[in-house]
């Protein structure tokens, strides 16, 4: 058992949960389990926290009508995408905030087993900028700082737990339009009143730098761009003064230069661009949370985003904040999430072999547990 990223593994350690929370952890010999409990065999396995994949979206057409959808259909689309991968908390950083807010009521309400979410609602562009590749559909644009306060209230309004702002957007392929300053600002300034997180997409160095003075929490995503000459490294340290924090989503670049058709060799070429700017962050010491961008990204075997991270040089402790501790504390839940410790919520991911060993074994999950309810169990 891996408790903590930080913590010291515990061999034939035992974890109770009861009441939905976790009452005990430790070796088997200190862990005295009440008759009648329900056990679960993780034998040859490690047992961490519960995961987050800090980048998802809830757009496809399986959360179609999730006010009224068969609960069978919902489920099954949250095993694939997110359980069986072993998340148990999510952010979607961008959909349909009625649509959204519905399937997590109905998850919630224990009607359909699925993670946690927290969603950040339509996502909002500069002007001109709306991404080309979620066309016909555009996104509100900002052209003026009274539009971003407005639109920040309407998301928060509609459920929104954070703000996802393009402050560098694919306006067409080639083409980035990068948010002005002053309105990444007064959006940042409006959702920060309302208690809110702000996530940016940054697309290239300069959407990034427009996110970082603009005060954004948490890029959404490195910012390797193959159109505009070598990124800058100052930006990395920068952040990491800010206090910002980064979701690498690493395993997009070639996802999406193979999707144009481009060489296997531009597809590395983008991958070593995203990989170094993880690294120098994390180096810098720079918050790092996981996340993937699946429901935008068809392919939701998350294997390749791990091998990716530690190619970066990220150890398997700092794979396992980014995927427990570091978004907990991002997100407020550190005294509810993150960790394998008494009193907080019994969420639970327990993964076939040992991940200090064979980093993608993170991928490789045996159950998934949520306040103790099994969402996930691969030996059924
Ligand atoms: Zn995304």
């Amino acid at each position: 058992m891996q408790a903590a990223p930080d913590a010291p593994a515990i061999d034939d350690g035992v974890v109770l949960i009861e009441g939905g929370k976790i009452r005990a952890v430790g070796r088997r010999a200190d862990v005295a389990v009440p008759s009648g409990a329900v056990t679960l065999d993780c034998a040859g396995a490690t047992v961490s926290a519960g995961f987050w994949n800090s980048h998802v979206h809830f757009t496809q057409p399986v959360w179609n009508d999730a006010g009224t959808a068969p609960a069978e259909r919902l489920a099954a689309g949250l095993r694939a995408m997110l359980t069986s991968r072993g998340f148990v908390r999510v952010v979607d950083t961008g959909s349909y905030p009625p649509n959204t807010v519905a399937l997590r009521r109905r998850i919630e309400s224990g009607e359909i087993p699925g993670p946690a979410i927290l969603t950040a609602g339509g996502g909002l562009a500069p002007v001109g900028g709306s991404p080309f590749y979620i066309r016909p559909a555009r996104l509100p644009e900002l052209a003026s700082r009274d539009d971003a306060e407005r639109l920040v209230t309407l998301m928060v309004g509609l459920g929104a737990d954070a703000v996802k702002l393009f402050t560098g957007s694919f306006a067409e392929r080639g083409r980035i339009v990068v948010m002005p300053v002053s309105i990444v600002r007064a959006a940042v300034d409006e959702a920060h009143r309302r208690g809110r997180i702000v996530l940016a997409h940054p697309s290239n160095s300069a959407g990034a730098r427009a996110a970082l003075e603009g005060g954004v929490d948490v890029l959404a995503h490195t910012f390797p761009s193959e159109f505009d000459g070598p990124w800058d490294r100052a930006l990395p340290a920068r952040m990491r003064e800010r206090g910002m924090g980064m979701i690498p989503t690493l395993k997009l670049w070639p996802y999406e230069l193979r999707k144009m058709g481009m060489t296997a060799e531009q597809q590395q070429a983008l991958l070593a661009n995203g990989q170094a700017q993880l690294r120098a962050f994390a180096e810098a010491g720079g918050q790092v949370l996981f996340g993937t961008d699946v429901g935008y990204m068809t392919d939701y075997d998350p294997s390749d985003e791990y091998a990716y991270m530690q190619q970066a040089g990220l150890t398997y402790a700092q794979i396992l904040a980014a995927l427990t501790t570091a978004p907990a504390t991002r997100f407020g839940m550190a005294a509810r999430a993150g960790r394998v410790a008494p009193g907080l919520d019994g969420d639970v991911t327990v993964v076939d072999g040992e991940p200090e060993r064979d980093i993608r074994t993170l991928a490789q999950v045996r159950y998934t547990l949520r306040g103790g309810r099994l969402l996930y169990d691969k030996t059924r």
